[in-house]
């Protein structure tokens, strides 16, 4: 069985808070904002893998607001989301990704962000993309005022 799943998030910057993606903590001026710790990269990736076994999305799951998440780190949240696709019999092949904000750079930071979801998705690094964008300057991304995931998460078949 194959099967696939998108997901998308966007969360907007707010100042005093880490910046987060998958699980990786970027030096910058602001963070974002949010009742977990705002990982917009890991929000998207479960909403893409729940979308792919067909169970509701994040929300679903985790519900905002709910006291148990407040400021929960969201690879505890993945790893959930994961014990939910073993459980299955399901595995992870592999997973493109696509990160939209003007700043900060993600370069710098692509690898060990690449470590972290593999590590947490069960693959090797090679099976992890993440990508960058702007927006040119359009939209709150593009004025700085959010970041944006979108992904694709697909070919999950029987597990190994
Ligand atoms: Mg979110």
């Amino acid at each position: 069985m194959i099967r696939a799943g998108t997901g998308f998030d966007a969360h907007r910057f707010e100042q005093g808070r880490p910046l987060i993606l998958g699980g990786v903590t970027i030096p910058h001026s602001a963070g974002l904002a949010g009742h977990s710790d705002a990982d917009v990269l890991c929000h998207a990736i479960m909403d893409a893998l729940l979308g792919a076994v067909a169970d509701g999305d994040i929300g679903t799951h985790f519900p905002p607001g709910d006291e148990r998440y407040r400021d929960v780190r969201s690879t505890e949240l993945v790893e959930q989301v994961m014990q939910g696709i073993w459980a299955r019999g399901l595995r992870v092949v592999n997973l493109d990704s696509v990160v939209v904000a003007e700043r900060p750079r993600l370069l710098p930071h692509r690898e060990a962000i690449r470590a972290s979801m593999a590590s947490l998705l069960g693959v090797g690094p090679g099976c992890i993309s993440v990508k960058a964008t702007t927006t040119e300057g359009l939209g709150p991304e593009g004025r700085g005022e959010s970041r944006g995931c979108r992904n694709r998460f697909s070919r999950p078949g029987p597990r190994a």
